[in-house]
């Protein structure tokens, strides 16, 4: 099994640590021919969604990566990842908008935006969570499943193959949501 990281902008090599320590093979994708390798899961890391996003379209990976993601690859994004996948985009505007919820970016404030909390994750447990300049879900349609709120708002939500969470798992010492995530790879 093999899990490519976007490695275009922001936090991707925190997640290689991650599997490293799961032991779980990875590698970076940087550009085209990256692809040609055999992958089995995605992670869309944080970062700048509209930085990747034009990335994405300069170096032609966008819509091999789109078809991928709608052939059923496994794939999860974190914050600026959510953001990419999101179909509706509030304050920016939406890249693969393959998953049925609406985002609004930045919506903790530019700043003071960065916070670290303890909630519930559906099918986990209590698990740390840290937001920076966190995006959260406003609202998911009947495809996703909601898997975490904060406050009264959607913060992780899984439709089928794509998992997203608007905090960052990476940054934690805890590694159930990528062991989660590696289930989902297993499973498919
Ligand atoms: N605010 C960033 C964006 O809109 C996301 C922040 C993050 O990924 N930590 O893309």
């Amino acid at each position: 099994m093999a899990v490519g990281i976007l490695a275009l902008q922001g936090a991707f090599e925190e997640h290689g640590k991650m599997l490293d320590r799961l032991g779980a093979e990875h590698f970076e994708i940087r550009q085209l021919k990256d692809l040609d390798r055999q992958l089995d899961g995605l992670i869309l890391p944080g970062g700048e969604s509209t930085v990747m996003g034009k990335l994405l379209m300069d170096l032609g990976l966008f819509e091999p990566i789109l078809e991928k993601i709608k052939n059923g690859l496994p794939t999860f994004g974190t914050c600026a990842g959510l953001i990419l996948l999101a179909e509706n985009v509030q304050g920016g505007k939406p890249c693969f908008a393959s998953m049925d919820i609406s985002v609004k970016r930045n919506a903790y404030g530019r700043q003071l935006g960065s916070f670290h909390t303890d909630k519930e994750f559906k099918g986990i447990g209590r698990i740390p969570m840290t937001f920076i300049r966190a995006p959260y879900i406003e609202s998911a349609g009947n495809k996703a499943d909601v898997l975490a709120e904060v406050d009264g708002h959607i913060v992780a939500a899984r439709q089928d193959n794509q998992l997203v969470t608007a905090f960052h798992p990476e940054l934690c010492d805890d590694l159930s949501v990528h062991k989660y995530f590696l289930e989902m790879i297993k499973c498919r």
